[in-house]
């Protein structure tokens, strides 16, 4: 069904940041978004997701180009409940700076996160690409951290590396998995991640706790946590990071030119290129979009499932820590916490509705409709929401901004995700472990390139969420 659309576009001013304006659509129900995701062509960041807003009504965020805003009003020339709007990115501060040098010295100087500092404190730059290795270096030389390299070397020849912390030398100790850095354009996703290891890490050897503004925690939980055993990958995808760091284009994939050497239609969306419902055309119905096959798009799946090095790479970590329970990938900008599943609706009636069974193929992934639901046991479903309730309250109790927690398809489905993957796996693989897989989106809706203030928020936000992460996932098991 086309849902007819939409009128008045208040545009009420401009700011210009590489080709794209940060825009929200609004209206009264997220339905009445439908027809404007489904559109493969536009940016709604990492996911398409539709939030209640105060005055009862809905809104969704994107990164449109000025002519498709023009086409937009043109197209919904006639629904006046529908609004676009961009004034609240309006006469910002500007953006957090990158980092120039190396602030952790060639691996010598420890990072110090926001929560083993006085209240107050502050990190004044963003961390470049060689920082970011310079500061999982420091982790290593200060704290004992162990590194793993990974099997695949990127496209633009970067080698990858993960780590590991806090249960020892048996792998099969570890059993959270938190990863960033897969959305190039995502800023400070890496930092929230090093700097929450490092804070664990610095608490754990003085014996103290950690303070993410209104929200504490005990060197009793620090200790528990680091226990549960750490693997973290913080930067999935460093030609990306590189690339928009010195571009300011807001680039959000890889830079693979295999399907396309120039602009746009180079990268592959990594997000969108894990093996599951991967080749979504088979296994989606014709009208969702859940990831693209056009190279130019934002969402472009890539030649095959796992084509890339940095999604094999990212997969290799759980062949070799066989025990992760729980993952967790960072993302911004939308302040949200989404769980399983991504692909459709969840049900926990029919078991064998589900994504592996070849019968509903061509029916999957539009919400709302009773065709088809991605199957879910009742206590896992009952699990990753409680989890993700107590994420999203620790992140309200920092006192900074509400966050949200939400099922993953919301508005919109998506394929080849690296939460769908990692809760996937457990019945695509006879024998591995089962892992509950999330997606955090940090930051304010759009805003990938936060102020030096948002920047410090998202740290406190993100860190404060990871700590109540950890514990609700050790409180529900790790094993
Ligand atoms: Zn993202």
């Amino acid at each position: 069904m086309k849902y007819s659309l939409v009128s008045s576009l208040i545009l009420q001013s401009t700011i210009v940041l590489g080709d794209l304006l940060p825009v929200h659509f609004k209206a009264p129900t997220a339905a009445h978004f439908r027809e404007i995701v489904r559109n493969d062509s536009y940016d709604f960041g990492c996911r398409a997701v539709a939030h209640p807003t105060e005055d009862g009504q809905f809104k969704l965020h994107a990164l449109l180009t000025e002519e498709q805003i023009s086409h937009l009003k043109r197209e919904y020339a006639n629904v006046p409940e529908l609004t676009i709007h961009k004034a609240d990115l309006v006469k910002r501060a500007a953006t957090a700076p990158i980092g120039t040098g190396d602030r952790f010295k060639s691996g010598t100087i420890a990072p110090v996160g926001l929560g083993t500092q006085a209240s107050g404190s502050t990190i004044s730059s963003i961390m470049n690409v060689a920082e970011i290795t310079s500061a999982v270096n420091a982790l290593v030389k200060t704290y004992g951290v162990t590194t793993i390299t990974l099997p695949y070397k990127t496209f633009n020849g970067a080698t990858q590396v993960a780590a590991y912390v806090g249960a020892g030398t048996d792998k099969s100790k570890y059993h959270l998995y938190l990863s960033a850095g897969v959305h190039a354009r995502e800023r400070g996703g890496p930092d929230n991640l090093i700097y929450w290891i490092s804070d664990l890490l610095a608490a754990n050897k003085s014996g103290s706790g950690l303070t993410y503004g209104k929200k504490s925690y005990t060197n009793a939980q620090v200790k528990s946590v680091l226990s549960a055993g750490i693997v973290f990958f913080p930067l999935v995808n460093p030609d990306g990071v590189a690339y928009d760091q010195s571009s300011g284009s807001f680039w959000r994939k890889n830079r693979n030119t295999k399907s396309g050497s120039s602009g746009s239609a180079i990268g592959v969306d990594i997000n969108r290129n894990f093996d599951f419902l991967w080749n979504f055309r088979k296994y989606f119905d014709s009208s969702e979009s859940p990831a693209s096959t056009s190279p130019s798009s934002e969402t472009f799946y890539g030649t095959a499932a796992a084509s890339e090095s940095e999604t094999k790479n990212h997969v290799s970590v759980y062949d070799s820590f066989p025990k992760i329970r729980w993952f967790m990938d960072i993302h911004s900008a939308a302040g949200d916490i989404l769980y399983s599943w991504g692909d459709d609706d969840d049900q926990s009636t029919t078991s064998t509705m589900n994504f592996l069974n070849p019968s509903y193929d061509g029916k999957r992934g539009v919400p709302g409709d009773s065709v088809y639901k991605e199957y879910i046991p009742s206590t896992d479903a009952t699990n990753i929401k409680n989890v993700a309730a107590k994420t999203v309250a620790a992140m309200k109790a920092v006192g900074g901004r509400s966050y949200v927690s939400q099922q993953a398809v919301g508005l919109y489905p998506t394929s080849g995700a690296t939460d769908d993957y990692a809760f996937s796996r457990f019945w695509q693989k006879p024998g591995v472990n089962k892992v509950y897989g999330y997606t955090m989106e940090f930051g304010y809706s759009a805003n990938f390139y936060p102020t030096a203030t948002e920047f410090n928020q998202n740290i406190l936000d993100t860190n404060a969420g990871f700590m109540d992460w950890a514990l609700a996932a050790i409180a529900v098991g790790l094993e």
